[in-house]
């Protein structure tokens, strides 16, 4: 799977997980998905999320129906791919048993873990590109994206490609 994060997406995911940090964020992620490609196009903050500092909780099925209603009618080309949330005290790479728990076959679920800075690194992936990594002034992060297709027996990361701005050079 190939995960394509356009830069409104991308900005929304930094923010959103700067904003409450320490506690951590969650949100959908809306754009197109097919079999081996998705594009997020929209990163939203779940304000109806009831964080705590280790994992978070929200009235998913409410929330989904409204927004599917919201995109059937002005956006008929894009619908909830998935959801993002941010980790404040585990990797982006790993996936906690409540991770697990929620996650579905054929959803994206992306992963910002987020924390303070301890020195300076520049945005760069890593050799398979499942991840991507930088600092801001303040903080750390880590990006990933999990996906399971209906014949795979567990989620894997996926393959980003994230429209990050040239400003972002830690
Ligand atoms: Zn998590």
């Amino acid at each position: 799977m190939k995960i394509y994060v356009l830069e409104n997406a991308f900005w929304n995911l930094l923010l959103s997980s700067v904003e409450v940090y320490p506690k951590e964020c969650l949100g959908l992620v809306i754009g197109a998905l097919n079999d081996d490609v998705s594009v997020i196009h929209h990163a939203v903050t779940f304000q109806t999320a009831n964080r705590r500092r280790r994992d978070v909780e929200f009235p998913r099925h409410s929330v989904h129906r409204n927004v599917r209603s919201l995109l059937e009618e002005f956006l008929p080309h894009q619908r909830i791919v998935g959801d993002f949330h941010s980790h404040t005290t585990a990797r982006a790479d790993k996936l906690s048993p409540e991770d697990l728990a929620t996650m579905e076959e054929g959803q994206v679920y992306v992963i910002i873990e987020v924390n303070k800075k301890r020195k300076s690194v520049p945005w760069r992936y890593n050799s398979t590109q499942t991840l991507l990594s930088g600092t801001t002034r303040q903080f750390f992060f880590r990006i990933a994206a999990w996906y399971k297709a209906p014949d795979d027996k567990r989620f894997r990361l996926a393959q980003l490609i994230c429209q990050v701005s040239p400003g972002l050079s830690g």
